[in-house]
C-alpha cells in the first residue's frame, strides 16, 4: 500500500451518525472520543484521523497497520477467557500524545516521521477469518488508540459476534457517552489505562482526567467488563498519594475492577526516568489491596513480583489461578467462575473450562490480507 497520506485519504468512510453532528458552515462535532473536536471543512481532529470532507466526517475503514496473536494475559486482561489467544488488530493514529507510548510506531504514525509502518488493505472479515484459523476466542481492537477508529472495530466485532467470538478495546479511556454507547452492543471486553490522578500529567499527554474516570465508571455500569492498568513510572505517578488516590477512585466505582500495576521502561521520548523496580511495584500494589480493591496485579516483570501475578479467592485466600509472566501455570475455577474451595464468585468472564493455552508469547500472524 502507498504512504500514509494516502492511507488517510483512501481508506475512509462517513463516519456513523451517531459519533458527529452537523454544526452550522459545514463544521461537524466529532463524539468517538472525549476530545469532542468541532472540526472545520477541509480539517482534521486532534487525532489527524478523522477529518471534514465537504461538511461530512471521515472515520478511517478497510486497512490494519498491524495484526498479531497475544495471550489474553497481554492485553491484559486476567479475568477473561484465562489462557485464550485474543487475536489483536490496530489501525494508525492517536488522540493523546504521551511520551513513554510502547506503541507509538501505530499510535503516532501521523505525528512522527520516525513512526514507519505498511497498513494493508483487508475486510473485516479477512480478520475474523484468520482470527478462527488461529484458535482464537476474542478478538481485541489495540495498538492505535481504538475509540477514534470505532466504526471500523464496530465492523469486525459484528462479524466476530456471529463467529462466537469475544470482543475487546485496549484504550486509554479517553471516551464520551455516546462512544460507549455506540460500542455497547458489540463489546465484552474494555482495558482502560489509567495513566495518572493529576490533571497537569494529563494535559502534558493532551488529554483530562475526566473523560477517563467518566469512562471507566460508565463501562462498570452498563456491564462491560473492565480491567484497569497503571503504568508506574518514577517520578511520575508513583507517589502514595497519587496511587492511593487512583486506587480510591477504583474502589469507589467497584472493588472487583482488577487493577494492574505495571513497570515502566524508558522508551519513545521518555528516557529521563528510571526502570520501574520490583519494589516499586510491590509497594503500588499494597497500595491498592490497602485501598480496598480485591484483584491487583503487578506486570510486566515476570517472576520477579511475589504472589502478584496470581489470583486468589478474596475469601478463602485459594489459589484460583497460577501465572508466570503471560503462561497460565495453574486453574482453579468451577464451570461457573467460582472459586473451587469455598465456592464465592469470581468476578469475570470466565469460559467454562481452561483450555489448553495455545500461546504464552506473541507471534506474527501469517495473514496476507488481499482485498
Ligand atoms: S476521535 Fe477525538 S480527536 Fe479525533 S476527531 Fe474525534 S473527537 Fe477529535
Amino acid at each position: 500500500m502507498a504512504n500514509l497520506k494516502q492511507v488517510l485519504e483512501e481508506n475512509v468512510r462517513e463516519a456513523s451518525s451517531d459519533l458527529y453532528e452537523k454544526l452550522d458552515r459545514s463544521r461537524v462535532r466529532c463524539y468517538a472520543c472525549g476530545h469532542c473536536c468541532p472540526i472545520s471543512e477541509g480539517q482534521a481532529g486532534v487525532c489527524k484521523v478523522r477529518f471534514n470532507r465537504g461538511g461530512k466526517l471521515y472515520a478511517p475503514w478497510g486497512y490494519a497497520g498491524g495484526v498479531q496473536c497475544d495471550p489474553i494475559e497481554k492485553k491484559p486482561f486476567f479475568h477473561a477467557h484465562c489462557g485464550a489467544l485474543a487475536f489483536s488488530f490496530g489501525m494508525l493514529g492517536c488522540d493523546l500524545h504521551c511520551g513513554y507510548c510502547q506503541n507509538w510506531v501505530s499510535s503516532q504514525a501521523f505525528r512522527d516521521p520516525r513512526a514507519v509502518v505498511s497498513p494493508l488493505r483487508v475486510a473485516p472479515e479477512e480478520i475474523v477469518e484468520e482470527a478462527l484459523h488461529q484458535g482464537a476466542r476474542v478478538v481485541v481492537s489495540t495498538y492505535n488508540e481504538p475509540l477514534i477508529t470505532s466504526e471500523w472495530a464496530v465492523a469486525i466485532f459484528k462479524e466476530a459476534k456471529a463467529s462466537g467470538l469475544a470482543t475487546g478495546f485496549v484504550s486509554n479511556g479517553n471516551g464520551t457517552p455516546r462512544v460507549l454507547e455506540y460500542l455497547r452492543p458489540w463489546i465484552d471486553l474494555y482495558k482502560v489505562d489509567l495513566k495518572s490522578f493529576a490533571e497537569q500529567r494529563y494535559h502534558q499527554m493532551g488529554g483530562r482526567l475526566q473523560p477517563i474516570l467518566d469512562t471507566i465508571r460508565r463501562l462498570h455500569e452498563i456491564q462491560v467488563w473492565v480491567e484497569v492498568v497503571t503504568l508506574v513510572i518514577p517520578g511520575f505517578n508513583d507517589s502514595d498519594q497519587e496511587l492511593t488516590r487512583m486506587a480510591e477512585f477504583l474502589v469507589s466505582v467497584s472493588p472487583d475492577i482488577p487493577w494492574h500495576v505495571t513497570a515502566f521502561h524508558k522508551d519513545y521520548k521518555m528516557s529521563g526516568p528510571d526502570n520501574t523496580t520490583a519494589e516499586n511495584l510491590i509497594r503500588a500494589a499494597e497500595i491498592g489491596k490497602k485501598a480496598g480493591l480485591r484483584y491487583v496485579y503487578a506486570g510486566n516483570l515476570p517472576g520477579e513480583v511475589g504472589d502478584l501475578e496470581n489470583t486468589h479467592c478474596p475469601s478463602c485466600e485459594n489459589l484460583v489461578i497460577g501465572r508466570l509472566g503471560y503462561r497460565i501455570t495453574s486453574y482453579g475455577l468451577t464451570a461457573n467462575g467460582c472459586c473451587q474451595r469455598c465456592g464465592l464468585a469470581i468476578p469475570g468472564r470466565w469460559d467454562p473450562a481452561f483450555r489448553a493455552q495455545i500461546t504464552a508469547h506473541p507471534y506474527a500472524s501469517t495473514m496476507r490480507p488481499g482485498r
